[in-house]
């Protein structure tokens, strides 16, 4: 297996605390593996994309000494493959047309609460559109046993999801004319080889639906591990939305160590003084995160 890795971060503002930890993580499970590390701006929702903000991550990351093997990939350069696959999709039977507003689908759901709290797609118009016009694209899930995926995550061990019970028909193709993340992340990580998929613990929400929609393309299904995601006072996933500040370029070290502690990586137990410079703190840090992850060269 040739390892290669990505960091995926949305151009919505500079890089901040948060998005370094899942890097400083992809980081160094592709260095612990020996692999390549690839980095993708995930720009193609369009109304959430900062200008200048994905050249801020790619020059703040260049600064803290992540640079990627390869040239970044843009999804917003992707559109015809999404399309590809919808188009793909569609021949098998597998999505359907959906004209259900925000409102009629919470209204629906007044009547069909799923279980765990999460209130899944009724499936509304499986049957058809009765008239109505196609807003969005959806995925049939299936139904009964097979509509269970599990997976063992690095990280946080096993899981499993219901898709029909906590998710329902997914959106692949939004009313607002947007690519939804679900399928755009599943074709670029098809298309980019990515083998292992390193990212923040609130993404895990998400993968059950990712590993469906590689299994509907034919596509393989990479190794996952979310870590554990930073957040402020609240409890709230630090964002730029709720006042993460930009680091500071001219104390990588600073920001680097305190990333590799919110990981519980123990780089003391490595080197008896603190690294003074970034070659010294990665090779630590990868050792530390190796022995935590237990990958053996
Ligand atoms: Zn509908």
């Amino acid at each position: 297996m040739t390892y290669r890795g990505r960091f995926a971060p949305s151009p919505t503002g500079p890089l901040h605390f948060g998005s370094l930890v899942s890097a400083l993580a992809s980081w160094l499970d592709a260095r612990a593996h020996r692999g390549a590390w690839l980095v993708r701006i995930e720009d193609i929702d369009g109304p959430r994309t900062v200008p200048g903000a994905a050249e801020s991550i790619l020059s703040t990351l260049e600064r803290f000494g992540m640079i990627p093997d390869e040239p970044p990939v843009w999804q917003s350069r992707r559109m015809p493959r999404y399309q590809q696959a919808l188009e793909q999709l569609k021949s098998t039977g597998l999505i359907y047309p959906c004209g259900c507003t925000r409102k009629e689908i919470a209204d629906s759901l007044l009547h069909v609460r799923a279980r765990n709290t999460t209130l899944a797609y009724p499936g509304t118009c499986r049957a058809g559109l009765h008239g109505k016009p196609a807003r969005a694209w959806r995925l049939r899930v299936p139904d009964g046993d097979a509509a269970v995926i599990a997976f063992l995550d690095r990280w946080q061990g096993p899981q499993t999801q219901n898709l029909a019970t906590e998710v329902g028909d997914f959106v692949l193709r939004r009313a607002d004319d947007q690519w939804a993340y679900q399928l755009a992340v599943v074709i670029d990580d098809a298309d980019d080889d990515i083998t292992h998929i390193v990212r923040g613990a609130d993404l895990m929400d998400s993968t059950a639906r990712q590993i469906y929609l590689q299994h509907c393309l034919g596509a393989p299904t990479p190794h996952y591990c979310h870590v554990p995601v930073v957040t402020n006072e609240r409890g709230e996933k630090l964002s730029k939305q709720n006042g993460a500040t930009a680091l500071d370029g001219d104390h990588p070290l600073d920001a680097l160590n305190a990333a590799a502690r919110h990981l519980g990586l123990d780089l003391t137990t490595i080197g008896s003084t603190p690294a003074e410079t970034l070659e010294g703190f990665y090779a630590a840090a990868a050792a530390a995160w190796a022995s935590r992850m237990g990958i053996s060269e």
